[in-house]
């Protein structure tokens, strides 16, 4: 499609447009603003408003809306149109800079971990001139940071934003101590990997646990699963391809790189791959992308489901965090280049991430706990719920040699001789890809493989920046004053490899040999969120945001608050469904089926008494013990559910009671249920089966 250069961005306030329609001294200011970090006048923002309010009212806008991120885990935004009244009955579009700058939602309603209470509604919204204004839905959208009316962090985008900022005050600093005075800036840079399924919309429709909760809660194994391996990477059925196809369209207009689309492991399994861009561009554009998906799917008469583990028995759905860092001169600092053995830079940044990962472990492993990634990490599946990095065999052989202190000998890219003349032989990468480790070496930059589907990127990138910042600057601290330079960050780099190569494993994550091994050498293997997140508020992880300004103690406890609570509601809320599902659908049906079987049972021996009556004897035997155990097990569900009341004054200890109780009892219940499935004639059965909705696309 020769119009996709042009269609591109058509609907993003982008640099193109601000050249095209900001004075040149306003687009001067707002640049300064945008690539260096410069503090923006009100005048600037004034001209700008006007500009793009001419803008989008051109494109059929008549709202504008302040985006946020708050602590939902969804987006948000209130939408005002831009009229104003002018006293004749008439009005006119306008809108200004202090509307562009600062919005003035009602806080309450969001949640702050009991930072403020409900009286104190004001919160403020504050324009991200970094991440560009788009329009959607006639309306423009303005990407912003939310606070209170106190200045207490509400959102997810402004410890990214901070992080982002301090990562690159180090970066620069190390750079300028190695000689590279030109770098005047470093950015994080992220490509998420977004991996989604896509069912009918008629068959999700009729499934009240997709509906509430995202994911089946009943459910018998479909006939046929992933074992084939025939779905990955294989053909795109053509609806599968349409709405991949206006996917991407309508992504492309909102100016995201959508790149990559395939089949995933599972049936109706997805995924779809961005060019990477800044951390904060990259989250925006993820949130966006989330939004789209669904939007999009509901056009072509589809779901798309984002939950992390929709289906049970099939694979769940992740998202791949590619990080890197780059200088505003164009480098990757992950590029090991020719011979990383020379290449210290490199091999202090590689420290600096060894260093990072090993002793924030905990925090990696918090930042990716959520109700649904807890049901995928730990599973064979998923990367482990032990967080530990892959960098690969020739990596690892030169931190081997820089450990020992003997030559590292560069194995190099060797030639691939594919053996078919047609065939244009080439040079083989060096070190082959780990599929099942957590935190993996790809190349020129670390893919952080941990994260759920619906996660929102921008915490594990607001703790991968802080950790990393904080290692460099102790780095500085302690190169600074360095009298021989190289001699100086060789020793540095062996030490701090020396004493972190704990973290660094490059074998199959999924055997049971290194869940022993990592428990010998000291790592973490937090199996859910109440446990990953016991050690949230340890002093080490307080110390770290604190000093490097990314969020006050109370902010982060508050975080802390804020996600056990949503963890223990939740499972809440699947409990009470599957309840309202055995009650009210799954009990009734069995029974009419026995006695539709009893029935005709009787019928058989009222007409002759010789006509065999087994198979609907059997039938009804063991449905009814399953009736009665299903029953017993719904009401022992029922009682917990209302028992957990109890906890509800520590949401630590209610999150670990929702863990070690509720879900185990929703456990229970499920394999009585999905057993009935499978005995229960087909038309008796009140839901859509896993067959049904896994390959009726
Ligand atoms: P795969 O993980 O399947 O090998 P790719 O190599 O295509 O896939 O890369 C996956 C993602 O990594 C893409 O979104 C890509 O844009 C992103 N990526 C590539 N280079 C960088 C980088 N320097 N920083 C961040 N992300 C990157
Ligand atoms: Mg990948």
């Amino acid at each position: 499609m020769s119009k996709l250069p042009e269609m591109f961005g058509s609907n993003v306030f982008n640099d193109r447009v601000m050249q095209d329609k900001l004075p040149k001294e306003t687009y001067n200011a707002l640049k300064k603003t945008i690539e260096q970090g410069q503090p923006l006048d009100i005048s600037v923002a004034n001209t700008v408003a006007n500009a793009m309010r001419e803008w989008a009212v051109e494109k059929g806008c008549t709202h504008y809306t302040h985006w946020f991120q708050p602590m939902t885990g969804i987006t948000a935004g209130k939408h005002d149109s831009f009229i104003s009244p002018v006293g004749d009955g008439r009005v006119i579009m306008e809108f200004s800079g202090k509307e562009l700058i600062k919005g003035e939602p009602d806080a309450s309603s969001f949640p702050s971990g009991g930072i403020r209470a409900t009286f104190e509604a004001r919160g403020y919204t504050t324009w991200d001139p970094t991440s560009p204004a788009f329009i959607m839905d006639d309306s423009l959208y303005i990407p912003t940071a939310f606070c209170s009316y106190t200045g207490e962090v509400l959102d997810k985008k402004t410890p990214l934003l901070r992080s982002m900022e301090r990562l690159n005050t180090e970066a620069v600093k190390i750079l300028h101590l190695l000689g590279k005075k030109n770098v005047n800036r470093v950015l994080t840079t992220v490509g998420p990997e977004q991996e989604y399924f896509l069912i009918d919309k008629e068959l999700y429709d009729r499934r009240e646990d997709l509906k509430l909760t995202g994911r089946t809660l009943f459910g018998a194994k479909a006939i046929k699963g992933q074992e084939l391996d025939d779905h990955y990477f294989g053909a795109i059925k053509t609806r599968v391809s349409e709405y991949m196809k206006d996917l991407d369209n309508e992504l492309w207009k909102l100016g995201i790189c959508s790149k990559t689309k395939h089949n995933e492991v599972a049936p109706s399994q997805h995924e779809l791959a961005p060019i990477f861009s800044t951390s904060n561009i990259a989250t925006d554009h993820n949130e966006l992308t989330m939004e789209v998906m669904k939007k999009t799917a509901e056009k072509h008469n589809l779901v798309c489901l984002l939950h992390e583990k929709p289906f049970a028995g099939v694979n769940g759905s992740g998202k791949h965090n590619n990080w890197s860092m780059s200088t505003d001169t164009g480098e990757n600092l992950l590029e090991p280049g020719k011979q990383p053995e020379n290449n210290l830079q490199f091999q202090l940044f590689l420290a600096a991430i060894v260093k990072a990962v090993h002793e924030y472990q905990d925090l990696l492993r918090i930042t990716v706990a959520t109700a649904g990634n807890d049901h995928r990490l730990g599973a064979n599946e998923a990367p482990p719920a032990i967080i530990s990095m892959y960098i690969g065999d020739d990596l690892g052989e030169l931190v081997q040699s820089i450990i020992d202190g003997t030559e590292y000998v560069s194995r190099g890219k060797t030639d691939m001789k594919t053996g078919v003349n047609v065939l244009v032989d080439f040079k083989k990468d060096t070190s082959d890809r780990n599929r099942t480790s957590p935190f993996a070496f790809t190349g020129n930059k670390f893919e952080f493989r941990a994260l759920g589907s619906s996660l929102n990127i921008a915490c594990p990138n607001y703790m991968l920046n802080t950790m990393i910042a904080e290692e460099l600057s102790q780095f500085y601290d302690e190169l600074s004053g360095a009298q021989d330079m190289e001699a100086a960050v060789k020793a540095l780099v062996r030490r701090v490899l020396t004493e972190h190569r704990n973290i660094i494993f490059n074998g199959d994550n999924y055997t049971e040999e290194w869940v022993a091994e990592a428990e010998r050498r000291g790592l973490y293997n937090l199996k859910s969120l109440p446990e990953a997140y016991r050690h949230f508020i340890n002093k080490k992880n307080v110390d770290l945001f604190v000093k490097n300004k990314i969020c006050t103690e109370q902010e982060l406890r508050a975080r802390c608050e804020i996600e056990l609570e949503t963890y223990s509601k939740q499972i809440n809320i699947e409990a009470l469904t599957m309840i309202d599902m055995a009650k009210r659908n799954i009990t009734p049906a069995v029974s009419a089926y026995v006695k539709e079987l009893t029935n005709l049972a009787l019928a058989k021996k009222a007409l002759s008494g010789r006509i065999p009556t087994i198979v609907e004897e059997n039938t009804i035997i063991s449905l009814s013990a399953k009736l009665m155990d299903f029953a017993e097990k719904t009401a022992k569900l029922e009682m917990a559910v209302s028992e957990a009341a109890k906890y509800s004054s520590n949401n630590l200890t209610c999150a670990r009671y929702y863990h070690d109780v509720v879900l185990s009892i929703m456990q229970e219940l499920r394999e009585v249920g999905d057993s009935m499935e499978s005995e229960t004639a087909a038309k008796y059965w009140p839901y859509p089966t896993y067959t049904e909705m896994l390959f009726s696309v």
